[in-house]
C-alpha cells in the first residue's frame, strides 16, 4: 500500500512547561504514590481551603492532571463533605464506572461501599456510600425524588465544558437549589446558618471558565498547573476520504519506523473501532521478522466493562500497544503509555433533525470534529514525555473546523427533559439557562409529547406523562410500555424495550458471514416485522439451558452461560446486548411495580385469562399497537409508487436494508429510527394496521 505523506506543520506545536518526566505506569509505584505524583497533588492543600470557603468554585485543568479521581477523594478526607454524599457527574456512563472503580482501588474499599457509581441501568452503591460517581442523566432524574438534592453536601459537575444537556440542566436546578439551601448570600460567601448547605465544584479542561463562573454570579476559578510536553503535529497532505484504511497505514508507518511508545487512534464509533481493530491484528501477525509485536485494545462506550480495564495496564516488553477509542478518550479518561496519537478527525453526534424531517428522533450522525477536540486529542500523545500527533486531515481542513461545539441544549430534542420537568413543575423556558434552547425545538418536543399523550391540549402532565417519566427510557419507548397496559401485553413490550435501549446491538453484522447469518436467523422473522422478530429472538434465547437432562445443581448457572454463548455465536446475536437486555428488563420491571403496572401480564397468559383489557387483539397486534401509540410520529404510509412517506413530515423513507421488512410492501410502518446516508432509511421497521391511526386519533381526542 502506498505510504502517507504528511505535511510537517511544526509551527503549531502546542508548548508548554517541560516537566520532569512523571513515574510511568511501568514503573513500580503503590498506587499511594502514584496519588501523590499527580498533578494536582501539589495543590492539593490549597484547593481544599478554596473549596472549603466558597459554595461555588470553578476548577480547571490539564487531562489527566487528577481533577476527577482526586478532588471528590481531597473534599472527603478534608471532612468538607460533612456526612453528606459526594456526587461527581460524568457525560458518559463508561468514564462514571470506570474512574469509580478506580478511586475504590486507590481508598482500598471495595467498589460500592464508600465509593460508589450509579448510571442508567447499572448502579453500585449503598447507604455507606460517600463518593458517588454519577452520569449527568441519573443526577437529573434524582431531582424528580428528591428537587433540593438534599442528600449530597457536594456535587461536582465534571466535563463541564461537554456542555450536555443534562449537564445544562443539572447546572441550571443547581444554581436554583443554591438559593433554597444555602440563602441569599453574596457571591462566594459561604453559606451561613444553613443546616444543609450545598457546595458545587464546576471542573473542566478547557479555557471556558469564565462562562461558567459568571454563570454562578461570579464563582472562584482555580487553575491547576498541568504538564504537557511538547507535541509535533503532522497533517496529511489531502484528506483521507476512507480514514479507517488511512489510519491503519498510519499505525503500521509509526510501528515500523519509530521508536516504541504506545498509539493512540481516535474513531467516531464501535463500528469502525472493530473494523480497525480487525485489519490490525490481521496484519500485525504477518510482520517482518525483529519488528516489536502489537497488542490492541478498544474502549467505547457499549465496550465490555473488563475489556474497557485493559486500556490502563502496561504493555508487555517489547510490545507496541495500539489503544482505539471514541472521543471518550479525548477528556474523561487518561490512558497512561500514550506517545503518538492518530486522528481521524471525526466523531459521532447527536442531532436533533426534527425541522428537517418534519419530526422524529435524535440521529447520531458521523461528523467532522471541532478545533478545540483537535486540541484535546494531541494533547494526549504529550503527557508522559515529548509526542506526535498525526491528523489524518489537512492543515486547510483544521483552519475550517468550528471553533468548538455548540452546547447539546440547542441540537438535541428536549421531549425527555421537557417531560422530567413538568413533573417538578418547571418550564424549560423559565429555568436559568446558560444558553437558551431555540423556541422551534421546545414546540417541536411538545408536539411530540403532547402525541405521546403525555401532555394535554393546555399543555398540563397527563397521569400517563407522569408514568412515563418514571421510565429511565426515551419517551417514545415509554410511551409503549404505558399503552401496553391497556393491550396486556407489558411482559412482550418489556422484553421488545429493553433489547432496543441495549448500548450494544443485537445482531452481529460480518460482511463474510451475511448470507449464512441471515440463513440462521431466518427462523426468529415474524412476518410482521423487526419488533416481533427481536421478541422471538429473546424467547428463543431465554430457553437456551445448558442441557435439558442436567438436574440444576452448583455449576449449571455457569454450564447455562456457556451455552447461552454458544447459541449466540451460532446464530450470529450478540450475548452481551441480550444479557444487557435481561439486566434493563429487570429494572424496567421495578419501575412498572412502582408505577402499579402489572408487568407479567402477557398474552399468552391473557388467551387463557381472557382479559378485558386486551380488547380481542392477537398477539402480535397488541404488542405492535402498543408500539404504535409511541412511535406515531415515526411512521410512514405506502404511496401508489411504491415509496413510503412520513405521515408527519414531509419526507420520502426507504426501509433499511438490515431490516426484516425491507423487501415487503405494507400499507402502514412504525419504526425505531431514521438513518441519513444518501437517503433517508428507517431502521427497526414493523407493519401497523393503517387503521391504528384513526383509533389513536380518537384516543388522542378522549384524552386531550
Ligand atoms: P483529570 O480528571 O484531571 O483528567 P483523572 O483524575 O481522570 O484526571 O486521572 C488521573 C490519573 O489517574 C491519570 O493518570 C489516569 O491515567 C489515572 N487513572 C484513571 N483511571 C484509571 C484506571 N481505571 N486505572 C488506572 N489508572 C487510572
Ligand atoms: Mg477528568
Amino acid at each position: 500500500k502506498p505510504r502517507h505523506s504528511y505535511t510537517n506543520s511544526s509551527a503549531r506545536e502546542s508548548v508548554q512547561n517541560d516537566a520532569p518526566n512523571q513515574a510511568g505506569p511501568s514503573s513500580p509505584t503503590s498506587i499511594q504514590e502514584q496519588r501523590k505524583q499527580l498533578p494536582i497533588a501539589q495543590g492539593r492543600e490549597a484547593l481544599v481551603e478554596e473549596i472549603r470557603a466558597n459554595d461555588v468554585t470553578v476548577l480547571l485543568g490539564e487531562t489527566g492532571s487528577g481533577k476527577t479521581t482526586q478532588i471528590p477523594q481531597y473534599i472527603f478526607e478534608s471532612g468538607i463533605a460533612g456526612t453528606g454524599v459526594i456526587a461527581i457527574t460524568q457525560p458518559r456512563r463508561v468514564a462514571a464506572t470506570s474512574l469509580a472503580t478506580r478511586v475504590a482501588l486507590e481508598q482500598e474499599s471495595p467498589l460500592g461501599k464508600l465509593v460508589g457509581y450509579s448510571v442508567r441501568f447499572d448502579e453500585k452503591y449503598n447507604h455507606d456510600t460517600r463518593i458517588k460517581y454519577m452520569t449527568d442523566g441519573m443526577i437529573v432524574r434524582e431531582l424528580l425524588a428528591d428537587p433540593n438534592l438534599s442528600k449530597y453536601s457536594v456535587v461536582i459537575v465534571d466535563e463541564a465544558h461537554e456542555r450536555t444537556l443534562r449537564t445544562d440542566l443539572l447546572l441550571a436546578n443547581l444554581k436554583k437549589i443554591l438559593k433554597t439551601r444555602n440563602g441569599p448570600v453574596a457571591p462566594g460567601a459561604k453559606g451561613k446558618n444553613q443546616s444543609n448547605p450545598l457546595k458545587v465544584v464546576v471542573m473542566s479542561a478547557t479555557l471556558d471558565a469564565e462562562k461558567f463562573s459568571a454563570f454562578f454570579s461570579g464563582a472562584k476559578i482555580l487553575y491547576i498547573q498541568g504538564r504537557q510536553h511538547p507535541v509535533k503535529i503532522y497533517h496529511s497532505a489531502e484528506n483521507q476520504i476512507d480514514y479507517v484504511d488511512s489510519a491503519m497505514r498510519t499505525f503500521f508507518q509509526i510501528h515500523i519506523d519509530r521508536p516504541l511508545g504506545d498509539v493512540l487512534i481516535f474513531l467516531p464509533g464501535q463500528e469502525d473501532i472493530e473494523s480497525l481493530q480487525a485489519s490490525i491484528e490481521h496484519f500485525a501477525k504477518r510482520l517482518p521478522e525483529g519488528v516489536p509485536e502489537v497488542l490492541t485494545c478498544a474502549m467505547y462506550a457499549a465496550q465490555d466493562q473488563r475489556k474497557n480495564s485493559q486500556v490502563f495496564s502496561a504493555a508487555p516488553p517489547n510490545t507496541r500497544k495500539c489503544i482505539l477509542a471514541t472521543n471518550i478518550a479525548e477528556t474523561s479518561i487518561t490512558i497512561p503509555g500514550v506517545k503518538y496519537v492518530i486522528d481521524t478527525g471525526k466523531c459521532k453526534e447527536k442531532q436533533f433533525l426534527a425541522r428537517a424531517a418534519g419530526g422524529g428522533l435524535d440521529t447520531l450522525l458521523t461528523r467532522d470534529i471541532t478545533q478545540s477536540s483537535a486540541m484535546q486529542r494531541c494533547g494526549r500523545a504529550g503527557r508522559e514525555g515529548a509526542g506526535f500527533c498525526f491528523r489524518l486531515y489537512t492543515d486547510k481542513s483544521f483552519k475550517d473546523m468550528e471553533v468548538s461545539a455548540q452546547p447539546e441544549i440547542v441540537r438535541c430534542s428536549l421531549a425527555s427533559s421537557i417531560l422530567q420537568l413538568r413533573c417538578l413543575d418547571l418550564h424549560l423556558e423559565e429555568l436559568d439557562l446558560m444558553d437558551a434552547p431555540d423556541i422551534d425545538s421546545i414546540q417541536s418536543s411538545l408536539k411530540t409529547l403532547w402525541l405521546l399523550g403525555a401532555i394535554d391540549n393546555t399543555g398540563k402532565l397527563t397521569q400517563a406523562g407522569r408514568e412515563m417519566a418514571a421510565f429511565p427510557l426515551e419517551p417514545q419507548y415509554a410511551c409503549a410500555v404505558v399503552a401496553s397496559k391497556n393491550y396486556g401485553c407489558t411482559s412482550e413490550v418489556l422484553d421488545i424495550v429493553a433489547v432496543i435501549s441495549a448500548s450494544s446491538k443485537l445482531y452481529i453484522d460480518v460482511a463474510e458471514q451475511r448470507e449464512s447469518a441471515a440463513e440462521v436467523r431466518r427462523k426468529f422473522r415474524h412476518p410482521t416485522g423487526d419488533h416481533m422478530t427481536t421478541l422471538n429472538v429473546v424467547r428463543a434465547y431465554r430457553e437456551v439451558t445448558a442441557d435439558k437432562n442436567v438436574v440444576s445443581g452448583p455449576g449449571t448457572g455457569n454450564k447455562e452461560k456457556s451455552a447461552k454463548k454458544e447459541w449466540c455465536r451460532k446464530h450470529f446475536l450478540n450475548e452481551q446486548a441480550l444479557s444487557e437486555a435481561n439486566d434493563i428488563r429487570k429494572q424496567l420491571e421495578t419501575v412498572c411495580e412502582r408505577n402499579n403496572i402489572n408487568h407479567t401480564l402477557s398474552t399468552t397468559s391473557r388467551t387463557s385469562q381472557k382479559d378485558d383489557d386486551s380488547k380481542g387483539y392477537a398477539e402480535d397486534e397488541a404488542i405492535l399497537r402498543s408500539f404504535g401509540h409511541g412511535l406515531a410520529e415515526n411512521s410512514a404510509f405506502l404511496q401508489p409508487d411504491g415509496s413510503y412517506k412520513q405521515t408527519m413530515g414531509p419526507s420520502a423513507v426507504k426501509i433499511h436494508p438490515s431490516s426484516t421488512m425491507c423487501e415487503k410492501k405494507v400499507p402502514a410502518i412504525i419504526y425505531d429510527e431514521l438513518v441519513y446516508t444518501n437517503s433517508i432509511y428507517a431502521r427497526g421497521v414493523s407493519y401497523i394496521p393503517k387503521g391504528f391511526f384513526s383509533s389513536f386519533a380518537a384516543f388522542q381526542q378522549r384524552k386531550a
